[in-house]
């Protein structure tokens, strides 16, 4: 079995790390018994953190019901848990396997191909196999084994002799009238009575809360009688809406009784009154929870398309005659109508008998994208994402697993989709890095986008206007197929976009210190014209910036180059990546200036100061902090959209793909919020977020504008935007990359650490850097391979409550990366477990705060 695409363009995939998944016997005792010889077992995954699948021998009773992707309940260290066949397999001897004691689904609940996608991903990441599965499955599924207690023979007889309030007398009437829950006490008192004999701790299972939404119908039992009824006459049918009522039944296939008795006051009795007369009668049948379903913004299907969307559909279809894995990159422009493209490609592929995914950064994208796609395509779509609840996810899941669907938009979980004939995998905005789950399972869901398509020998096409500097590098070296859209729609021009220079603002010159007097002024002509702004700043909360009022620079790690952060209360300055600290400086270190200065900003600052500067303009805010709410963004997009807000301020997510016409002028308040981000990637995602922003300026028939405001005018992220450069951009911080040696030229991972107190994380942390430093040491040659950076206190030193440090390792040789994470997760086990620090390993890292 073929479980890693090993030529994977975009993995060299970790062939040499240690292959993570082995099978063996569960750790138990010896098995009870189990027949020798040749037999069926079936290779399981269970849900413990442990990286082994294991064997299991399957009993009579289940054979027929034990399928790949079923889920079973099995044995192991003494106690029951849920596993994930993932195979069927011969075994030469079954000595030592123990059975399992239970199938869960009467269906698998994925095919193998996902299997083998789960497999992949817990290696590439170092994540337990069962926990990448369980958390891949829609939430609700998972049923968890409770203790249960239950009074035997001797418990019973010494019951009855127990003075009436004694604890224990309460104890155990409680759980002889409980045979089958989880008793309320402590289980140390529990365990107690079982040593005694009085009575047996058992498993039981608990039910998930999510299944399928079952509901009661009603529909005619004896179709002839009702309509005989009701061609007799009103006689017989005397009471108050009985005619209406039945011939609402007939005319329908079945009924929802809530339905009934919303509509008719005697609902109740009605039904009652013809069932027992045997002419109407009630089913349960599951319902599908429509989770949004809206159509948003409804599009006109264009009459014909421009050359450059035939151009690149062309390409499209020729990739999916082929029936096999084609990793593509559109590289399109904003406006330059991608998402027709993708309705085309969608349509074709479904055309082949195939199935299509469509990924999009964000949540409320989802949405939108789904009004398009539903006008165009019907209701053969699912929404998947991370916003609906356990039981709408249940649904969707089951749906696309029977082939109910042909196209699952959503977020990043969306790649786990089970539609069991994918033949292609859109991801739209794919540099965006919304796509990288930061807790639990890390994963870039782009990433596993190009093996799921692998897998599954998909289409894959990946669309951006900024596309990442990995994926337009893959594309260079002709990994990825490059296809691109260079123009606008009908030419619409591209906005003009303007810099202002921050530096030259004088303290106390402007009313503002965040927003400048040509902004400003662009905006007063704009509310006068009756149209819309956009004002993006581009971090939540409020933000340092230290830099130099002269160049605008901001001081950078000598050994990082990464940007050093300002820490108000140390009035210092720190590389987040490898722990350099210095005071801060009056001088600038890059052209002498004896000027540099903290600037603060933030999004609800900017709110407020924009209220009081303009009373008569109406200002809303979209920021995480607001969005958290469940449908608060889709308000503020649809008040945005009817005009019914002039000013809309707001992190990155008003930059994400929406459409609104009526927005001429876009403003960024200090494009240097992002530059000054400790991550290599700043330049990257400075350069895409403002591309981005512009792309929303002028959409409709009026030409846009845009104003950048920033310190460092000169800097190339920054300069390539103003004239919508791309290539210019790539160019350049391809170089950097590569001299520094970060992705794509290079592998990163980084281990987090995160503790209680703040002088014991901090020891771990030193102690962790030394037994790496040793391991690699240990490897004479191959350890030169591997640069080790830190560790060091993470940007964000504390978070809900934990201290936090990191570290860094980097290495052209990902096979050797792997291991030595493997390795150090082993040689740390001890430390961690009495120090009770906690370590995370994030396997291409991306926020590195
Ligand atoms: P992108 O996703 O590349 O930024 P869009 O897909 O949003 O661009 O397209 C920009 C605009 O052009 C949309 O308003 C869309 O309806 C319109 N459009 C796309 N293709 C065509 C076409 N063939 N004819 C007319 N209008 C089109
Ligand atoms: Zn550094």
């Amino acid at each position: 079995m073929e479980r890693r695409p090993h030529n994977d363009p975009l993995f060299i995939g970790p062939d040499q790390a240690q292959s993570a998944c082995k099978t063996g016997a569960p750790p138990e005792q010896p098995g009870t018994g189990a027949a020798e010889g040749r037999r069926i077992c079936l290779r399981i995954a269970v849900s413990v953190p442990v990286r082994e699948t294991f064997s299991y021998t399957i009993p009579e009773g289940l054979s027929a019901r034990a399928r790949v992707g079923c889920r079973a309940i099995v044995p192991f260290n003494n106690r029951k848990v849920t596993g994930y066949v993932l195979e069927e397999m011969v075994q030469n001897s079954s000595e030592g396997l123990k059975e399992i004691s239970d199938i869960l689904d009467p269906e698998p609940l994925f095919q193998d191909k996902l299997g083998h996608f789960f497999e992949w991903m817990a290696d590439y990441y170092i994540h337990p196999i069962g926990k990448v599965i369980e958390s891949a499955l829609p939430g609700g599924l998972n049923m968890n084994p409770v203790k249960a207690a239950r009074l035997t023979e001797r418990g019973l007889s010494l019951l009855d002799g127990l003075p009436s309030n004694s604890d224990e007398k309460k104890l155990l009437s409680w759980i002889k009238a409980h045979p089958e829950k989880r008793p309320p006490w402590p289980l140390q008192k529990i365990y107690g009575l079982q040593k005694r004999g009085l009575l047996i701790l058992e498993d039981r299972m608990k039910k998930g809360r999510a299944g399928p939404l079952m509901r009661k119908f009603l529909k005619t039992k004896d179709h002839g009688e009702l309509e005989h009824l009701l061609a007799e006459g009103a006689d017989s049918l005397k009471a108050k809406n009985e005619i209406e009522f039945l011939k609402t039944i007939l005319d329908s296939k079945g009924i929802l009784l809530g339905d009934l008795t919303r509509k008719f006051s005697n609902g109740l009795y009605l039904v009652k009154k013809w069932t027992g007369r045997g002419v109407l009668e009630a089913f349960i049948a599951a319902v599908y929870r429509d989770p949004a379903g809206k159509i948003m913004f409804p599009s006109a299907v264009p009459v014909r398309l421009y050359d450059q969307q035939r151009r690149t559909l062309g390409h499209i279809r020729e990739c999916l005659d082929s029936k096999s894995f084609f990793p593509c990159l559109l590289h399109g422009v904003t406006g330059s109508g991608k998402t027709e493209v993708y309705s085309r490609a969608v349509e074709y592929a479904i055309g082949l008998g195939r199935q299509a995914i469509l990924m999009v950064p964000e949540i409320s994208l989802v949405v939108y994208m789904e009004g398009f796609f539903r006008s165009r395509l019907g209701n053969r779509i699912a929404v998947y994402h991370s916003g609906l609840t356990r039981g709408e996810r249940y649904d969707q899941w089951v749906r696309i697993l029977k082939g109910d669907v042909d196209l699952v938009i959503g977020a990043r979980s969306a790649i786990f989709a089970p539609l069991p004939r994918l033949g292609l995998i859109i991801v739209d905005e794919e540099h965006d890095s919304s796509y990288k789950q930061e807790e639990y399972l890390r994963y870039q869901a782009r990433d596993m986008a190009v093996v799921r398509a692998k897998i599954e020998g998909a289409l894959l096409l990946l669309g951006s206007g900024t596309p990442s500097i990995q994926s337009y590098q893959n594309g260079i070296v002709g990994r990825y197929r490059l296809l691109s859209m260079p123009d606008r729609i009908e030419n619409r021009p591209l906005p003009d976009v303007e810099v202002v220079d921050l530096k030259a603002m004088e303290d106390g010159q402007s009313e503002s210190e965040m927003i400048s007097p040509v902004l400003r002024e662009a905006m007063d002509q704009n509310l006068a014209a009756g149209n819309q702004t956009m004002l993006f700043l581009n971090r939540r909360g409020f933000h340092r910036l230290f830099l130099c009022r002269s160049c605008g620079k901001s001081i950078r790690c000598p050994n990082c180059d990464v940007a050093l952060t300002y820490h108000l209360k140390e009035d210092s300055l720190k590389c987040h990546y490898c722990g350099f600290y210095s005071a801060t400086q009056r001088k600038c270190p890059s052209c002498g200036f004896d000027g540099l200065k903290a600037y603060g900003f933030g999004t609800e600052r900017l709110e407020q100061e924009l209220k009081e500067m303009l009373p008569g303009a109406r200002v809303a805010r979209m920021d995480t902090d607001i969005t958290r709410k469940k449908g608060q963004a889709i308000k503020i997009l649809k008040g945005f959209s009817r005009k019914e807000i002039d000013i809309l301020v707001g992190t990155q997510m008003i930059t994400k793909g929406y459409d609104f016409p009526g927005v001429t002028l876009v403003g960024v308040i200090a494009a240097d919020l992002s530059l000054a981000f400790p991550d290599f990637r700043a330049g990257e995602r400075t350069f895409q977020v403002l591309s981005q922003v512009s792309g929303r300026a002028g959409r409709g028939s009026q030409k846009g504008r845009v104003i950048v405001q920033t310190f460092n005018p000169d800097h190339y992220a920054i300069s390539t935007v103003m004239s919508h450069d791309y290539r210019s951009f790539f160019e350049k911080e391809k170089k950097l990359r590569e001299q520094l040696g970060y992705p794509p030229f290079s592998h990163l991972a980084s281990l987090r650490l995160q503790g209680n107190g703040k002088g014991e994380t901090a020891e771990v942390a030193h102690s962790l850097g030394v037994m790496t430093r040793e391991v690699l040491g240990r490897w004479p040659n191959r350890g030169k391979e591997v640069q080790v950076l830190g560790p060091a206190e993470a940007a964000l030193s504390r978070l809900k409550g934990k201290y936090r440090w990191q570290m860094l390792v980097k290495s052209k040789n990902v096979s050797l990366l792997h291991h030595l994470l493997l390795e150090i997760e082993r040689i740390s086990r001890k430390l961690l477990k009495s120090s009770g620090v906690g370590l995370i390993s994030d396997v291409d890292p991306y926020q590195m705060t």
